[in-house]
């Protein structure tokens, strides 16, 4: 917890703010212009719990046209407001936000796991703690974004302003439903735009009760809005001719037709944080059990469904039988904390859904004619859509399971010789979010790390990101970068004024 968020926090005085939303209370409506409404569209969404298959609600607000135009008509209405406010109001606004998130964490991360199924202590908490933190981190940016300015050697003095780019939108997957939202409002926020969210079909229940702390936090009508919606209400965003830029986390598929929209519509700013096929790379000098603590952690986290977990694992031969040794036993012990994530308890929850349980269990079956299946390999229990963690050895680099995410607890095994041979090995993909090399030798590490062609490199550490550092892939990972400084470029346009200092 930062120095000022804690200060803060005696500010706003402990008080129980007074959040309505819990398990039997959903928030089901569109949140646009400060206020909770219908939409205006008669579809609606369905969400089931994937602990058992049950039914949570059927009546979710799906927004069509008619309600994203209203939102963006706000939206263009607030900008000037927000815009001009003064970034000590802003900062206040995004860290009272930040510290209501925070006060009301046990019922947001409740909110999520309902149709997300993540354990509160593994994955809940992480994620309450990361949007709350994203939104303090950004605030704290407000006043220092300052811009360039270049010297009138020439005789033209040049002043390059970051300039608010207007109604930006953030278009969100399920497997993180909270952390996204710091990570997108956050930047967006802080540099004066304003920001729609559009939650994931599938986990729309956190971002829908932020309305209510949106606007306690102070933030003007309009400011800040949330529209749940599926894929249909993802393309009205994509494609509307006045939002200016779309930070969107999602798969591969939906990123290329995405950036297809933009062109098509206005050009609008994209940035794509998408898919991830990492590999971890451990050499014979590793410590052995760090690298397979890190190996099991970055798998088996969120019952696997992360974009940069590390689901290619190549161990050099010194060591491979005993790496897939302990990594097999620790893949197992994982596989005895799954459980009902509303249970304390519980470390590995299921999967979110039947379509997601299908694909995974699709890729398990499949895989046992493509490698020799060293763990794993099922379904746990006979409801809801748990999986075991499993781990596929000696499966060729062409193998669909080696070549495409199967964004679950699923991974492949394999050994290698050389330095040269695991460089070559881990760049073959068309994917380049995440690395991890483990060994001691840092010359070794230095040179590996440079060669992977990823956005992310982790050094005896893997699956991890951290806010004041830039997030994102390369390839077909992505483009553009989240958090640090770069996410504040990613809604911003620089402006350059010249003046002419000769006349
Ligand atoms: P998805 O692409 O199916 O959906 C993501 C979002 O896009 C949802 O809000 C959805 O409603 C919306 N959407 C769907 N079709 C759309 C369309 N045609 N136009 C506009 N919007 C549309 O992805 P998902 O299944 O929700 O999430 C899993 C994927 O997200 C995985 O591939 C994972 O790797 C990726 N992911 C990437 C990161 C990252 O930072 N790189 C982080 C988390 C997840």
């Amino acid at each position: 917890m930062s120095h000022l968020g804690a200060s803060l926090k005696e500010v706003v005085g402990g008080a129980a703010s007074k959040f309505p939303w819990n398990r039997s209370n959903l928030p089901k409506q569109l949140f646009i212009n400060n206020e909770y409404v219908d939409s205006q569209n008669s579809k609606k969404l369905k969400l089931y719990n994937p602990k058992d298959g049950s039914e949570v609600a059927n009546d979710v607000s799906l927004a069509g046209e008619h309600d994203i135009d209203t939102a963006v008509a706000a939206a263009q209405a607030a900008f000037p407001v927000w815009r001009k406010t003064p970034p000590t109001v802003k900062r206040d606004c995004m860290l009272k936000l930040a510290d209501l998130i925070e006060q009301n964490g046990k019922t947001f991360a409740e909110l999520t796991r309902l149709t997300l199924g993540a354990p509160f202590g593994s994955f809940g908490s992480f994620e309450v703690n990361l949007a709350s933190e994203a939104l303090r981190y950004f605030a704290g940016w407000i006043d220092k974004f300052a811009g360039e300015s270049y010297p009138a050697d020439d005789g033209f003095m040049k002043i390059v302003r970051n300039e608010p780019l207007g109604v930006t939108a953030g278009i969100i997957p399920w497997n993180g439903p909270l952390g996204n939202v710091g990570m997108k409002a956050g930047p967006a926020l802080a540099t004066g735009n304003c920001f729609i969210l559009k939650p994931s079909e599938k986990t729309p229940f956190g971002a829908l009760a932020l309305g209510t702390l949106i606007k306690e936090a102070g933030f003007p009508p309009g400011v800040f809005q949330v529209l749940s919606g599926d894929g249909t209400t993802g393309a009205l965003i994509a494609s509307h001719m006045k939002i200016r830029k779309v930070s969107f986390t999602g798969s591969t598929a939906t990123g290329r037709k995405i950036q297809e929209m933009a062109a098509k519509s206005n050009l609008k700013r994209v940035t794509l944080e998408l898919g991830g096929k990492s590999p971890a790379v451990v050499f014979d000098d590793a410590n052995l059990e760090n690298a397979i603590t890190w190996c099991v952690n970055a798998i088996c986290g969120n019952s696997g469904q992360v974009c940069f977990a590390a689901s290619r694992v190549y161990v050099q031969e010194g060591i491979y039988n005993k790496f897939a040794d302990g990594y097999k036993e620790a893949m197992e012990e994982r596989a005895k904390a799954i459980g009902d994530p509303d249970d304390d308890s519980t470390i590995m929850g299921p999967l979110v859904d039947k379509v997601q349980f299908e694909k995974v269990t699709g890729f398990m079956e499949r895989g046992k004619s493509q490698g020799a299946l060293l763990t794993g390999g099922g379904r746990v229990g006979d409801k809801g859509f748990f999986v075991e963690p499993t781990v596929f050895t000696n499966v060729p680099a062409d193998a669909e399971i080696s070549r495409n995410e199967i964004f679950g607890p699923v991974s492949v095994l394999n050994s290698f010789k050389t330095e040269e041979e695991i460089i070559a090995k881990a760049n073959d993909t068309n994917f380049g979010l995440m690395a991890g090399v483990f060994t001691q030798d840092i010359n070794k590490a230095m040179r590996v790390a440079t060669e992977i062609d990823s956005g992310m490199v982790g050094i005896n550490c893997v699956s991890l990101c951290f806010l004041t550092a830039p997030f994102g892939g390369s390839k077909e990972s992505g483009s553009g970068r989240e958090n640090a400084i770069n996410a504040l470029r990613m809604f911003t346009e620089p402006k350059t004024v010249m003046i002419n200092l000769t006349y």
